[in-house]
């Protein structure tokens, strides 16, 4: 048994001497970050997005291109559903979207800081949160990440210039052609759990989903959204949150 001497250290540190360990159900799980975000808005699709995260009552990032908002009527109209949702919060993806010619865009760092500039102008973008168009690369306080192509100048400037880049951790694809999600919502549900167990994101216990308005155009892919959310939903640790309050360290 325990001398005196010792009861009493034990005493002093806390330590019980019944031995009798914290119930483990009733220890909370560590909470886990999801930060949903959708590239390339406004576009068709757009307007499903923002009922489903309206229902839902769910924080989501997008990030949005500004020749998008002035090509229809219909586009601009999107983007302003987006500013009123109290629950979508908009980000830059640039103004040209690179033209999507990747290689001749990232050849010139300052031109593209004067596209990122003219987009956060034209949008009146609250937060310089940055996804670079057609690459995923992150400049967050001092931790960067390059994705092995190019863009990487082009991100330090941007960085230098105050803007945080964000890439992700995990992609919903989509089909190129028609646009819908090529991922069944289960295997993207455990995609997200596994990515998150594991610990393999770019800030552990936190994960960036890259998913595409254009992947919600029909009913039934708007559907597939729904049941995204509500599954994720499920797990009481997993809490939704916009990109601003990502860790910076
Ligand atoms: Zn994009």
């Amino acid at each position: 048994m325990f001398t005196a001497l010792q009861k009493i250290l034990f005493v002093a540190l806390g330590v019980s001497l019944l031995g009798t360990p914290a119930d483990k159900s009733q220890t909370p799980l560590p909470v886990k970050y999801i930060y949903l975000s959708f590239d390339d808005g406004p576009l068709n699709g757009s307007e499903h997005i923002d009922s489903v995260v309206l229902a839902e009552r769910l924080k989501i990032s997008v990030f949005l291109v500004g020749e998008h908002v002035e090509k229809s009527k219909r586009l601009g109209i999107y983007y302003k559903m987006y500013e009123q949702n109290p629950f979508v919060e908009s980000y830059n993806h640039s103004l040209t979207h690179a033209e999507n010619k990747y290689e001749a865009f990232y050849r010139n760092p300052e031109k593209v800081l004067t596209d990122i500039r003219l987009n956060e102008q034209l949008l009146g973008l609250r937060f310089k949160i940055v996804r670079l168009p057609g690459r995923n690369i992150w400049r967050i306080g001092t931790r960067k990440l390059d994705d092995g192509t190019s863009g990487a100048s082009s991100a330090d400037l941007l960085a230098e210039n105050g803007y945080k880049l964000c890439g992700w951790d995990i992609e919903w694809q989509h089909n190129a052609a028609t646009g819908a999600p090529v991922q069944p919502v289960d295997q993207m549900v455990k995609a997200i759990e596994s990515r998150l167990e594991s610990g393999k994101t770019f800030t552990k216990d936190h994960i960036v989903v890259l998913i595409h308005d254009e992947m919600f155009q029909k009913r039934w892919e708007e559907s597939e959204l729904k049941q995204l959310i509500e599954k994720l939903k499920q797990h009481e640790n997993y809490l939704f949150e916009h990109l601003r309050f990502y860790p910076d360290k």
